[in-house]
């Protein structure tokens, strides 16, 4: 109870500062220098920690710019990975192979959208982002039918690791299932000049371009995306807090019923937020945006003090604390309608109606202005702000309702123990459809996201970590969700290809047809591909880059020791003993 306070003058004080202010922009993910260049994550760290490094990068501005790049390295044998403005992909798919490796960017190929209004498609350069595009569609009178909820992304970044919104109905939920044609650019041989442009069409080249929809960089460059676009539309949006009883009854039903719903679900604090999101005619009145209070911009002085306070309750192995934080903090998004601003500026009730395009995804925190240096999204790793874990699963749907049996039954045990998710965004649920994507879903799926505290180095263990890597592990072990490839820790990737079945085999033929010199693939993209285990290290468990079998796995020196899962008794994983501990 003494944290309590402090806690909730803190988070208090943080969300109602958010408001509507602008801020820094996140610092551009590659540096180059004399020595060669850096590549980092949106968030600053890797998941291994490691720099990431290649020899040079190039800027191209048009296709051909784009083909002559390939062609280079093609020429030279050299290894390249496409890197762009955002880098938010959180494994190391961004990070090429050796330090003598090219970069080719797309963060100044981004001038080209064109939309054809009668066959309700638009054509975008790879490096336009998300939110440039959604506004000329916009203005054109048209509407895309779905989008990450998160804006700070290229279209080719987006697409290549399979993101998604939240949606069953038509084309889905995931943006790749709205591609109708990709540009390629991949290395050829000598008599094509190194590399061509190879321009793939739904319906007529469908087994490539089920392989290069969603291909995590590894198959050439993707110079342009043709998507499916719709009349414009609005969307009506209505959040429900409440009781967390038969929700996994629910959810089935919610999914089907609204076509853009999803539910967030706080565990510890038995609540369950159910959107109502659905389509509504464009001449219906309102001008909604969605403003995310997770993407909204951060008092840089706020996101430091939130950061410290929950490295003092870590310390401090405080539930309680991290429970008041989490009940602070669902206090204040409800209060907020989430970020929802009926006219653009203020939350003044339900139903919160806007435009498609500024209902689908959201991100102010991205964009600067002049006179506030103040504030920035509150991940930036410059100011030493937020700093945590994500785990993305995507579930078989005849298999998530017994996932939400397990997970209420180990928070039954001790409800506390999960309040260091419910301090996030507890654990989001989205729908997406079954796809044709190689390395997309097959079927009807439901997705979970969920974020935790990740300590300022890889040795520290976290407060109750053994209750987020039994959830980890039940999902992808027990329950064969699969890993969202631009998310996710180690693990989450561990028998990732057999998941996939024969798709995944069918993606390897297209691969090592388009790039049989594999110039696009890394160590680090195989990882993640092959999901292959690595040899286990002291502490490996800690950061997921093992599932522990020996207690140095963990941490015996601080008291953690791997043992086995409460509910998911498959399970191993890093539990803290105190006992153990006074006894050494
Ligand atoms: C705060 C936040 C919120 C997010 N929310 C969501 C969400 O709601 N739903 C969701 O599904 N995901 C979400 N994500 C994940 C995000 O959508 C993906 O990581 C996405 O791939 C990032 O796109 P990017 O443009 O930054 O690409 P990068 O991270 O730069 O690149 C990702 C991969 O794509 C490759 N690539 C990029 N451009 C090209 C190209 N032109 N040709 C070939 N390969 C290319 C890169 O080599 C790399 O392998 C979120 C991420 C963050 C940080």
């Amino acid at each position: 109870m003494r944290f309590s306070h402090t806690i909730s003058l803190s988070i208090f004080c943080l969300l109602v500062t958010i408001s509507t202010v602008r801020s820094v922009p996140p610092q551009p993910p590659v540096r180059c220098d004399q020595t060669g260049c850096t590549v980092s994550s949106a968030y600053g760290t890797w998941p291994d920690r490691k720099t990431c490094k290649a020899a040079n990068i190039t800027y191209p501005t048009t296709e051909e710019e784009l083909r002559k790049a390939v062609a280079y390295a093609s020429e030279r044998n050299l290894k390249v990975k496409t890197v762009t403005k955002f880098s938010h992909t959180i494994p190391k798919l961004a990070c090429p192979s050796g330090s003598d490796a090219m970069l080719i960017s797309t963060s100044k190929y981004n001038s080209v959208i064109e939309i054809e209004p009668d066959r309700l498609t638009v054509t975008a350069d790879s490096g336009v982002s998300l939110r440039e595009l959604i506004d000329k569609v916009e203005a054109a009178g048209f509407s895309i039918g779905t989008s990450p909820y998160w804006e700070g992304v290229s279209i080719g970044g987006l697409i290549s690791t399979g993101s998604h919104g939240s949606s069953w109905s038509g084309r889905g939920g995931s943006v790749h299932d709205h591609v109708v044609g990709i540009s390629l650019v991949v290395p050829a041989n000598s008599s094509e000049r190194y590399a061509k442009v190879i321009r793939l069409e739904e319906g007529r080249d469908d087994k490539l371009l089920n392989a290069v929809k969603v291909s995590l960089g590894v198959l050439g460059v993707i110079s342009k995306v043709k998507l499916s676009i719709e009349k414009a539309f609005k969307r009506s949006i209505t959040y429900n807090f409440t009781s967390d009883v038969a929700l996994e009854e629910i959810f089935m039903e919610h999914g089907k019923r609204f076509e853009f719903g999803d539910i967030t679900w706080y565990p510890s604090r038995k609540t369950a937020v159910y959107r109502y999101d659905v389509r509504s005619p464009v001449n219906v009145s309102g001008n909604g945006v969605n403003d995310f209070i997770g993407f909204q911009s951060n008092p840089i002085l706020i996101s430091k003090g939130v950061r410290a306070l929950e490295k003092s309750l870590e310390a401090s192995k405080s539930e309680s604390g991290k429970c008041t934080t989490a009940d602070t903090t669902l206090a204040y998004k409800k209060l907020t309608g989430n970020g929802l601003k009926n006219n653009g500026l203020l939350f003044t009730g339900y139903p919160v109606i806007g435009n498609q395009g500024k209902i689908q995804t959201s991100g102010s925190c991205l964009y600067s202005s002049s006179f506030r240096i103040d504030v920035s999204c509150s991940w930036d790793p410059r100011y030493n702000g937020l700093f945590f874990y994500e785990t993305t699963a995507i579930f078989p749907l005849p298999r998530f309702r017994d996932f939400i049996l397990d997970v209420k039954k180990l928070r039954d045990m001790k409800p506390e123990r999960l309040c260091g998710i419910d301090i996030y965004n507890g654990i989001l649920i989205r729908f997406i459809k079954g796809s044709k994507a190689y390395l997309g879903q097959g079927e009807d799926s439901v997705v979970i996201d969920f974020n935790y505290y990740r300590a300022d180095d890889a040795l520290t263990p976290r407060l109750n970590q053994d209750v987020m890597e039994e959830m980890e592990q039940m999902t992808f072990l027990k329950y064969g969700a699969k890993p969202h490839w631009g998310k996710n820790r180690k693990v989450g990737f561990f028998g990732v290809k057999q998941k996939y079945g024969p798709n995944f085999d069918k993606f390897l033929e297209v691969k090592n047809k388009l790039d049989p010199k594999m110039m696009f693939s890394s160590e680090w993209s195989d990882e993640i591909l092959f999901g292959r285990e690595g040899l286990k290290y002291d502490g490996c468990a800690l950061e997921g880059n093992c599932v522990c079998s020996e207690d140095r796995h963990c941490s015996p020196s601080k008291g953690y020791f791997c043992r086995q899962g409460l509910v998911y008794t498959q399970a191993r994983v890093c539990r803290f003993s105190s006992a153990k501990v006074s006894m050494a």
